[in-house]
C-alpha cells in the first residue's frame, strides 16, 4: 500500500493543499508501464528507454506526479477538465448512480433518467434550433456518429450521392477510422489506409503559418474561399457536410481571423451544404460562451461534444442535433442503424448533470469571457516581446505562441531540432504542463483558474522560455 507524507514536497508554495502526497515507486511503476501499457500516440520504444511520468493526484488546477513535484496543469488534463481537479460532487454522483443502476441500455424501448436529463438540459444549453442528443462515449465516436448523420440525412434528401465531406488539413477530430479520416493530418492516415472514401481537405487558416504578405483579415477570406473551390472542384451536387473546429485545438491552438467564420457560413448557405462544428475543445465555455460558434457567430447544424461535458471525471461524447437534421432523422428516417453499447451511459451522463451544475452554478463561460479569458489575453499576448516568441495570441481559455528563431522576421527554427519538444520538457521539470506542436506551445488551463494562477502561470511559461532560450542559444541554434 501507499503511504502518504502530509508535510508534502519541499519548495511547494504555500496555498498547496495540504492533503499530502501518495509515495510510490516510480521505478517499478515505469517498468511495468513500458512492459504492458501501450500509449496512445507514443513511440513506445523511446518511452521505454526514458520511463513515463506517473501523474498520481490533482487538485484544483495543480497534478502532482509520484515523485511529488507538483505542475500546474496548464492543458486541464487534455483539454477536458474544466471545473479543475477534486470535484467531489461529480465522484459522489457517479458512486449514486452506479448503486441506483450502474448501467441498462436504450437500445430496445428502454431509457435511463440520467440521461433523459442530460439531453434536455444540452438541449437547453445548446444555441437555438438545436432539439436533439445522441450520446457516444468520446468525441470520436461522436464524429463517427456525425458522419453516419450527415449520409444518412441526404439519402433521406433523396441526394444520396451528397457523401463528400470536406475537413481541414491540421484540423482533428479523433482516431477511429472516421474520426481520423476528418482529422487532417498525415501522418495519421499514412497508418491504416486512410481516410475513408469521400473524405476531403482544405488548407487550415493558419495566418502566422502563411507567407503572410496579407493582412490577417485578406488571408481569413482567402482561407474561407479554399472551402468554396474544393465545393466546385467535387461538384455541389456532391458535398453533403463541411466540418470543422471552430478554433483548431490540437493542431496546435490555431485561431482564424475574424472574416473567416462569416465567409464560411455564406459558402454553406448558398450550397446548401451541412455545417458540422467540432466543439469537442471549443464547447462548455472554453471560448467564454457555451458554444464556440457562438463566440464565432456561425449556426451550425450539428455540434459534436465530449471533453469538457463531464470535465473528464468518465468519458462521455457525443452529437447535439440541430433541427434541419432532426426533423429529417425523426420525421421521415425510421430506423438509425446506429448506436453505443453506452450511449447514454447512465454514470456518464449523471457525472455530466454534476459537472453541467458547475459549470451553470458558477457561470464559468462568463468568468472566461469577462474576467480570466481577456487577463489571460493580455498576458500571454505580452510574452510577445520574449526574443524566442514569434507570434502569441489567445481566445477565451486557449493559448497558443509560436517559437521562432528570429522574432524580428518570424524566421522558424528547423523542424527537426524539435525545439518545441526542448521548451515542453523544461516546463515539465520546472512545474508547468505545456504542450507543444511542433514549434507551438500551447495551453487550455481549467475554467476555474483564478487572475493569481494565471500571473503564476505566466510567471513559469516566463521561465521555462528562457531557460529554452539560453539551451538554444548554447547549442548555436540561433
Ligand atoms: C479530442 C478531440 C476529438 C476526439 O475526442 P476523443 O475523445 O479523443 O475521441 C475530436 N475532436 C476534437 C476537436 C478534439 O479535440
Amino acid at each position: 500500500m501507499n503511504s502518504f507524507d502530509t508535510a508534502g514536497p519541499a519548495g511547494q508554495p504555500a496555498d498547496a493543499p495540504s492533503a499530502g502526497t501518495p509515495r510510490f515507486d516510480t521505478a517499478d511503476l515505469q517498468a511495468r508501464d513500458s512492459a504492458s501499457f501501450l500509449h496512445p500516440f507514443t513511440d513506445t520504444k523511446a518511452l521505454a528507454a526514458r520511463g513515463a511520468r506517473v501523474v498520481v493526484r490533482g487538485e484544483g488546477i495543480y497534478v502532482w506526479d509520484s515523485e511529488g513535484h507538483r505542475m500546474l496543469d496548464a492543458m486541464a488534463g487534455l483539454w477536458c477538465v474544466a471545473v479543475g481537479y477534486g470535484q467531489h460532487t461529480l465522484a459522489e454522483a457517479a458512486y449514486a448512480q452506479m448503486q441506483q443502476l450502474p448501467f441498462y441500455n436504450s437500445f430496445f424501448k428502454t431509457t435511463v433518467v440520467p440521461a433523459i436529463d442530460l439531453a434536455s438540459r444540452l438541449v437547453r444549453l445548446a444555441p437555438s434550433g438545436f432539439s436533439k442528443v445522441f450520446f457516444a462515449n468520446s468525441g470520436s465516436e461522436g464524429n463517427d456518429t456525425v458522419i453516419r448523420m450527415v449520409r444518412r440525412y441526404w439519402d433521406l434528401q433523396g441526394q444520396p450521392q451528397r457523401s463528400v465531406i470536406i475537413s481541414r488539413i491540421n484540423g482533428y477530430h479523433g482516431s477511429t477510422m472516421g474520426g481520423a479520416s476528418l482529422s487532417g493530418m498525415d501522418y495519421m492516415h499514412a497508418q491504416g489506409g486512410l481516410p475513408i472514401p469521400d473524405i476531403v481537405h482544405i488548407g487550415q487558416p493558419y495566418w502566422f503559418g502563411s507567407d503572410r504578405s496579407e493582412s490577417p483579415d485578406a488571408f481569413g477570406l482567402r482561407a474561407a474561399r479554399w472551402l468554396e473551390e474544393k465545393i466546385l472542384e467535387v461538384g455541389p451536387e456532391r458535398v453533403g457536410a463541411f466540418i470543422a473546429e471552430p478554433v483548431q485545438g490540437a493542431g496546435g491552438v490555431i485561431i482564424p481571423p475574424a472574416t473567416y467564420w462569416p465567409e464560411i457560413q455564406r459558402i454553406v448557405d448558398k450550397y446548401g451544404i451541412l455545417l458540422v462544428s467540432d466543439e469537442v475543445i471549443c464547447g462548455f465555455g472554453r471560448l467564454g460562451h457555451w458554444f464556440g460558434c457562438e463566440y464565432f457567430g456561425t449556426r451550425p447544424d450539428l455540434i459534436t461534444f465530449a471533453k469538457a461535458v463531464t470535465s473528464g471525471y468518465i468519458p462521455l461524447g457525443g452529437v447535439l442535433v440541430g433541427d434541419r437534421v432532426a426533423s429529417a432523422l425523426v420525421d421521415q428516417g425510421g430506423d438509425f442503424n446506429h448506436g453505443y453499447t453506452y450511449s447514454g451511459h447512465p454514470v456518464a451522463c449523471a457525472v455530466a448533470l454534476a459537472n453541467l451544475d458547475i459549470i451553470e452554478g458558477q457561470d464559468l463561460p462568463r468568468h472566461v469571457r469577462e474576467d480570466v479569458g481577456p487577463y489571460l489575453k493580455q498576458h500571454f499576448e505580452a510574452l510577445i516581446d520574449h526574443p524566442l516568441v514569434g507570434h502569441a495570441e489567445t481566445c477565451g481559455l486557449v493559448a497558443g505562441l509560436a517559437l521562432v528563431a528570429d522574432a524580428a522576421t518570424g524566421r522558424a527554427f528547423d523542424p527537426a531540432l524539435e525545439v518545441g519538444m526542448l521548451c515542453r520538457d523544461f516546463c515539465f521539470n520546472n512545474g508547468l504542463v505545456m504542450r507543444a506542436v511542433g514549434d507551438r506551445m500551447i495551453i487550455s488551463p481549467p475554467l476555474v483558474i483564478t487572475r493569481g494562477q494565471i500571473d503564476e502561470l505566466i510567471a513559469l511559461i516566463r521561465h521555462c522560455l528562457d531557460l529554452t532560450l539560453s539551451e538554444v542559444t548554447s547549442r548555436g541554434w540561433r
